[in-house]
């Protein structure tokens, strides 16, 4: 399971959230490749040759985000440890190729998703009349269908989109029509809603994510718990190692403090 930590500061309107995130090389692909510890990426790392964890800080003058990648096993004999950092390197810019084509491609499927708008409606006894009609078995089939046109819904499915539907009770509208037209606009609503928010949510992580410096090094534990700063890649500026309440707030040096956790599996 992942435990994604957001850290707020006090001062200023900096927001970090920690996602434990960690890497292995994919020697097939050529490429580095980033997983949380989730149930679904058990496993994935497996027989991977590099591998190590991802450290983020930020960096006030340059106003971006430097994510350390710190190999933290390697099982290749074959090449010496500037070759493997220099394979990591190159690794992290084929993701990031990568990763780029995915979310363009993933950004125009869900935009093309958005245009359709082919819907169908269905007309059906409610569970008011299936619980009726199943407890009263010995009903005439006059009785029954009158049952039945008491407690009849209308539910609006979208066609391409399963479990995309709204349904209501036709008796609560006065007219068959307008509970047609509430479902509609309750179903698309949702819809309409659901893609959006996937549109930037996908184009946000990928601005971001352009917005990272990177770094590779070595995990060496006492290094890494005694000295506390990395200089940015870019700018050369001393940066905390870490973006944590121990820490205080790389953008303002105020306090920051621990908002939310998020936990994912
Ligand atoms: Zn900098
Ligand atoms: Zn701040």
């Amino acid at each position: 399971m992942a435990v994604h930590e957001t850290y707020t500061c006090k001062d200023c309107s900096f927001e970090f959230t920690d996602q434990e995130s960690l890497f292995f090389y994919n020697h097939n692909l050529n490429i580095i490749e980033e997983y949380t510890h989730l149930v679904s990426t058990a496993g994935i790392s497996r027989g991977s040759k590099i591998q190590g964890r991802i450290y983020e800080s930020y960096c006030k003058h340059c106003d971006k985000y430097i994510e350390t990648y710190y190999i933290t096993y390697v099982d290749c004999p074959e090449y010496n440890s500037e070759e493997i950092i220099d394979i990591v390197k190159s690794g992290i810019k084929n993701g990031l190729k990568r990763l780029k084509n995915e979310t363009i491609t993933k950004i125009e499927e869900l935009k093309e998703i958005r245009l359709r708008k082919e819907y169908k409606i269905e007309k059906r006894p409610n569970s008011i009349a299936k619980y009726i009609l199943k407890k009263l078995s010995n009903l005439s089939q006059e009785e029954k269908n009158e049952i039945i046109n008491r407690h009849l819904e209308i539910c609006v499915k979208l066609v391409e989109l399963e479990g995309c539907e709204y349904k209501a009770d036709i008796k609560d509208f006065d007219s068959e029509k307008e509970a047609i037209e509430y479902c509609k606009r309750h179903a698309f609503g949702n819809f309409f809603d659901e893609i959006d928010r996937e549109i930037s949510w996908n184009s946000n992580f990928f601005k971001r994510k352009l917005k990272y410096l990177y770094r590779v090094e070595y995990w060496d534990s006492e290094e890494f718990y005694n000295i506390t700063t990395i200089n940015c890649p870019k700018c050369g500026n001393e940066v905390y190692k870490f973006i944590n309440p121990n820490y205080p707030c790389p953008n303002c040096e105020g306090e920051l403090i621990h908002t939310r956790t998020l936990c994912a599996d």
